[in-house]
């Protein structure tokens, strides 16, 4: 008997119109554990049009800040109550260790939903812009309406409080639609935001295809934003889509992040450093570190340690303890795993250590790929180009820092990167020369939702997290209250009430920068 999970919409948990229902599998075991009702382009206009009514009519939107940052945190506090069921159904859903489900996705869900509520509580809606002789004018931040959040296997939950937290703190309604792979702990934080006092329709969560549910929800022209989080080439499809009525658009694309490896470094601190960037979640983790850069001097004894302790990685399933890596998401992710590694192979790249699927005993039908390292590496070929996500790492050497900067910025993508020095002030002048939206130094993975996370080139547009990301889902309002008198003093060219017109008079000299224009 599985467990059947229903979809949010308007306020309540709801069967598939078509009462249809998938698996969801468990990646450890290769088993299905669960059933999901299916979401087609009919649960999708049904939650669009829940958003709307919620956004149009509802209380939500002309809430004051901080009475919606007091329902985020009872959301924050529901995940809290609930971290142990919620981290063992992210570790059956999706993969994660469970010491990662535990240690860093509930918390990373707790502190989003803290953040973006305190954010709430404390910005101001309106703010006075500079003086202006004969009027008084300020700007007002608004939502912007009914958001769409598309998110990707990797990280469920974290996507989930990614999109929600931000999208209703600042007023707005939204309709989540998670991975196919991974849609359970997103539908959970929907009925969590229920629970919590969130009025019907703010939140709903449709499970189903990318193509029935997502397009749909994207070409909606009920829907005024789209976040999406996954692929480029999935991304590029949202633009086309969300062209449709000019949505405001954010895109949390793919990465093929580099990390820098100077030769002054401490060797052992930077070999673990290394391994976190690249092995955390297996290396599906879209600002992996996938490229790592070592420079000449160092890069023998590097190599030696790093394979050394790779090899020492336990592959095993989820939810046990002992388990460093889990499985990979899918039967599909394991084959393109393997088909990256023999695609280096064929180009001459040397596998150092792994390059094969990891056998667990008593799990035989679950996903796991050993961590792989791949030396003989250079910058030009695919497997250092293109994203794999998975647990394989590529080494090149470099020999000075231009070089480095030159080989990280030879990337379609500009998600983040790492540099690695025992010289702060070096370091930080290699970071600034990496065109990336984040550069960590001296570690890795550190996303904090204070800080902005997003990408240049083609890892995206726009920054989740922080001010910036808590004002992608604001429009800005600038309201021109006129104190000068008849606007026709101002506008004697524009005189209706003078029957004969005069001969346009020289602009007045009061009321610099404010004239008409269109
Ligand atoms: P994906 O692009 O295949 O799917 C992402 C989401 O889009 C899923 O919910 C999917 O169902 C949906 N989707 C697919 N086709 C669609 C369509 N035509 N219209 C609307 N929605 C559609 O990505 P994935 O395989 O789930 O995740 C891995 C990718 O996500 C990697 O490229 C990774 O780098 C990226 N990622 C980026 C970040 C970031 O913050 N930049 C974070 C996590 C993952």
């Amino acid at each position: 008997m599985t467990d059947t999970y229903k979809l949010v919409i308007g306020g309540q948990l709801v069967d598939a119109a078509s009462e249809e229902t998938f698996d969801s599998i468990d990646p450890s075991t290769g088993k299905a554990f669960a059933a999901v009702a299916k979401g087609s382009p009919e649960d999708a206009r049904k939650a669009a049009e829940a958003a709307r009514k919620a956004f149009d009519e509802g209380p939500w939107p002309k809430m004051k800040g901080r009475e919606r940052a007091a329902a985020l945190l009872k959301v924050a506090d529901l995940v809290k109550q609930n971290a142990g069921p919620l981290a063992e159904l992210e570790a059956k859903d999706a993969g994660h260790t469970i010491r990662m489900a535990k240690g860093a996705d509930i918390g990373m869900v707790i502190s989003t939903f803290r953040v973006f509520a305190e954010i709430a509580a404390k910005e101001n809606d309106e703010e006075p812009l500079a003086r202006n002789p004969g009027s008084m004018n300020y700007v007002r931040y608004e939502p912007v309406g009914v958001c769409v959040g598309i998110t990707p296997w990797n990280f469920p939950i974290q996507m989930a409080a990614w999109k929600i937290a931000p999208a209703v703190a600042a007023g707005n309604t939204v309709v989540i639609k998670p991975a196919t792979y991974t849609p359970l702990t997103t539908l959970e934080i929907g009925r969590l935001c229920l629970e919590a006092g969130i009025p019907e329709g703010v939140v709903n969560v449709v499970a189903g295809s990318g193509v029935a549910v997502g397009e749909e929800l994207v070409g909606s022209p009920l829907v005024d934003k789209v976040a999406f989080t996954g692929s480029t080439e999935v991304g590029r499809r949202i633009m086309e889509l969300a062209s449709s009525n000019i949505k405001k658009c954010t895109l949390e694309l793919g990465g093929k992040s580099a990390s820098v490896v100077l030769d002054d470094v401490d060797l052992d601190y930077a070999v673990d450093g290394a391994m976190w960037g690249v092995f955390f979640h297996n290396g599906q983790v879209c600002s992996a570190g996938t490229r790592l850069l070592v420079q000449r001097p160092i890069l023998d004894e590097f190599l030696a340690e790093l394979t050394k302790r790779t090899e020492g990685i336990r592959v095993g399933p989820a939810l046990d303890p002992a388990s460093d890596e889990g499985p990979i998401v899918s039967e599909t992710q394991l084959e393109t795993v393997e088909r990256y590694v023999g695609i280096g192979r064929d180009e001459g790249a040397d596998v150092l250590t792994g390059g094969e699927r990891a056998v667990v005993e008593g799990h035989e039908g679950g996903f796991y790929y050993r961590p792989t390292i791949l030396g003989n590496v250079k910058s030009g070929m695919r497997v250092a180009q293109e994203e794999i996500f998975g647990p394989v790492l590529v080494v090149i050497p470099f020999e000075e820092e231009a070089d480095a900067v030159a080989m990280a910025n030879d990337s379609i993508y500009g998600l983040a990167g790492g540099v690695w020095s025992s010289d702060n002030g070096r370091a930080v002048k290699v970071a600034e020369q990496i065109r990336t939206g984040t550069v960590w130094i001296n570690d890795y993975h550190m996303i904090n939702p204070r800080y902005p996370f997003g990408g240049y080139k083609q890892s995206g547009i726009g920054r989740e997290h922080g001010e910036m990301g808590f004002n992608e889902y604001r429009q800005v309002k600038h309201i021109h209250v006129d104190l000068g008198g008849p606007s026709r003093a101002r506008h004697p060219w524009w005189d209706l009430t003078v029957p004969k017109r005069k001969e346009p008079s020289a602009p007045s000299p009061e009321t610099p920068g404010s004239k008409p224009s269109g």
